[in-house]
């Protein structure tokens, strides 16, 4: 008999960089090394975009048409939902690259021009570790929870929990963003995809069976229903 394992979710990065050539580069080779890429080449096209999905982290070129990198960055830091988005910067080499960083724009780290994919790679991953360890990690605890994305496995107080694919997936998301509140919108597209129909109320119908696995006895419900706005995980 096999079952089907669940894959763990990947993590998503906007790059926004005008030069056709360097995006191209740089959505072949993060997608190569398992991230979930989108592209867009200026800097109000890139706010858009993250409103509509938050990205787990945000490559941006400095000089960009429309809103500049810096400005978006400085946006993005002012806004609570994305204060803490990850945002790595591209600059130019010289004199630019010296420039911005006296700007402190409040980027996570900076890549100058030309740069080598692997250690454009390595920031990537080094940034995402430093500040969305849940996202890196194969294994990660939060309160009395504990998935293994690696093994598949759930615990919830040292006992295993058995989840179907869609609700390991589910917890996956959650324990990527403790105490976050996400609509149904959101979890669909986070778990489902942007480009699958599946109705908002089967969101409800996972949620109720993630939290039947995980609640026992000795248990309080970890996931908190938020009326008209969604679900977060609180232990
Ligand atoms: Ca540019």
């Amino acid at each position: 008999m096999s079952i089907e394992a669940p894959s763990p979710l990947k993590p998503y990065i906007l790059v926004v960089e005008d030069e056709d050539s360097l995006a191209t580069l740089l959505q072949y080779n993060l997608d190569k090394e398992g991230f979930q890429v989108s592209l867009c080449a200026d800097g109000e096209e890139a706010l858009i975009l993250v409103d509509e999905k938050q990205p787990d982290l945000v490559i941006l070129d400095w000089m960009l048409p429309t809103v500049s990198g810096i400005e978006v960055c400085r946006r993005l830091r002012q806004r609570t939902d994305t204060r803490n988005l990850p945002i790595i910067m591209l600059t130019a080499r010289g004199e630019e690259s010296d420039r911005i960083r006296g700007l402190d724009t409040g980027a996570d780290d900076y890549v100058v021009k030309p740069f080598s994919m692997s250690e454009l790679c390595a920031r990537v991953r080094a940034v995402l570790r430093r500040i969305r360890p849940g996202l890196s990690e194969d294994r990660v605890r939060h309160g009395d929870l504990m998935i293994d994305r690696v093994a598949h496995r759930v615990k919830r107080g040292g006992q295993e929990v058995h989840l179907g694919p869609t609700e390991f997936r589910l917890l996956d998301y959650f324990m990527q963003h403790p105490g976050r509140v996400f609509s149904r919108e959101q979890l669909l597209d986070a778990v489902w995809g942007s480009d699958v129909y599946v109705e908002t109320r089967t969101v409800d119908v996972h949620i109720g069976r993630l939290r039947r696995a995980l609640n026992t006895e000795a248990n309080n419900d970890p996931i908190r229903t938020v009326r008209s706005a969604g679900y977060a995980l609180d232990v």
